[in-house]
């Protein structure tokens, strides 16, 4: 029995984790989670099970749901998070948290002994190099959630590790037949209807930006230690294929699957074992064919940003991250184009002022140089 918290409960991953705990009772149980706001979300786990750790932002939110749960123990804020990630019953912390927000708990976490199941890339992308140390310091493991990562492991766990490169694919996101000049006038629904998947707001943008798959880039870097020069994106529309790895002799193996969460996800918490899932099997028939295209990195600017932030090992990484968050949040709140998202954060990474990232705290404050960058570009202020 794997006792697991999930920090971001509520959200797209954290409710496909929760799906995936309750279809295997004697292999999982939830002994903690938190979320945002939205209790409702997680409620049928509240009324069905008692004594769980759970986390919620505000105070005054943990208390009144004291009273209404007494069952359960409630905490709040980021020192909430914390000691949810240190829980001690748990074994298995899932990261389903969206954005930086998520990186205190997974290092919290580390250090307290647990593995760890991560979605939450935007931790590896901004503190890849302090995580991946701790992650070694520690002995623990750190399972990729991410579709392209977890099919990336797969394809790495039976073979031996000459690698040759990693092949991440790529839908395109919700804008991929449009031309940079056709995206002046697209609307934030437009934006968040994806062709493939259903995703959390963020990363669906993130998505149709292609920053998504640059953040990827980055992740799979730090995962796999593997040079960004030997790590390639190609579109490919169907994401029936999750990724791909060639090895020194040219062979190719690639991870096929119905593009459902649930199976990295399942992979993630069950590793080394493999376990049953009420899903269809992939129809190979009916997928019809499958294509690959090279990706065009003028048309997605954010893409080539994430390369070169990553190639130059310093703080760019955390503060592309953190400039990209804050223009995706602005785009979410109505108050920029999405047009803008690309344009603002390539102007942000080309103006900062980059130095050495060793520590959290310089994770930190470049995160908030890339927020603040795009703060004032909104507000109109001199940045
Ligand atoms: P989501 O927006 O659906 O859920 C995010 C969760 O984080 C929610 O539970 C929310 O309450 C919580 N959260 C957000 N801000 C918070 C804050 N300030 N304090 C505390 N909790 C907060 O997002 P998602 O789509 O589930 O994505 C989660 C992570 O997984 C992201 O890093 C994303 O890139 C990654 N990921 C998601 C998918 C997917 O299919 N959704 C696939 C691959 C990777
Ligand atoms: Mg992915």
């Amino acid at each position: 029995m794997k006792n697991i918290v999930i920090l971001g409960a509520s959200g797209s991953i954290g409710l496909q984790t929760l799906d995936v705990i309750s279809r295997h009772p004697d292999k999982f149980r939830c002994v903690g989670l938190s979320v945002k706001s939205r209790i409702e979300a997680v409620a049928h786990v509240l009324r069905l099970h008692s004594g769980l750790l759970i986390c919620v932002e505000k105070a005054e939110d943990a208390l009144r749901l004291s009273s209404e749960f007494p069952q359960h123990q409630f905490v709040w804020g980021e020192d909430g998070l914390i000691q949810l990630a240190c829980h001690v019953e748990a074994d298995t912390v899932v990261n389903a948290l969206v954005g930086f927000i998520g990186c205190k708990p997974t290092l919290a976490a580390i250090e307290a002994k647990k593995n760890i199941a991560l979605a939450n890339k935007e931790t590896l992308v901004s503190a890849g190099k302090i995580v991946m140390e701790t992650v070694r310091r520690n002995n623990v493991s750190l399972m990729p959630i991410d579709s392209e990562h977890s099919a990336i492991a797969q394809c790495l766990s039976a073979h031996d590790k000459n690698i040759r490169r990693l092949i991440l694919t790529a839908s395109g996101g919700s804008f991929r037949d449009k031309t940079r000049s056709e995206l002046d006038s697209v609307s934030l629904a437009d934006a968040l209807n994806h062709p493939n998947w259903s995703m959390g707001a963020k990363i669906t943008i993130d998505s149709a930006t292609m920053m998504n798959k640059g953040l990827e880039v980055i992740e799979a870097h730090w995962l796999f230690q593997m040079p960004y020069d030997q790590i390639e994106v190609i579109m490919h529309r169907q994401s029936i294929v999750h990724s791909m790895v060639e090895f020194e002799d040219r062979a190719i193996i690639a991870q096929l699957g119905t593009p459902d969460m649930r199976i990295p996800i399942q992979y993630a918490l069950s590793y080394p074992q493999r376990l049953p899932i009420e899903l269809e099997s992939l129809d190979l028939v009916k997928a019809h064919h499958l294509t690959f295209e090279s990706v065009d990195f003028k048309r997605f600017p954010l893409l080539r940003c994430a390369y070169l932030a990553g190639k130059r090992e310093d703080n760019s990484a955390a503060a592309l991250n953190g400039a990209n968050e804050a223009a995706v949040a602005a785009f979410l709140a109505n108050e920029i184009r999405f047009i803008d998202i690309d344009t603002f954060v390539s102007e942000a990474f080309d103006s900062m002022i980059y130095h050495e990232l060793n520590t959290l705290e310089d994770a930190i404050a470049a995160d908030k140089m890339g927020r603040d960058w795009i703060k004032n570009k909104i507000s109109g202020g001199n940045v």
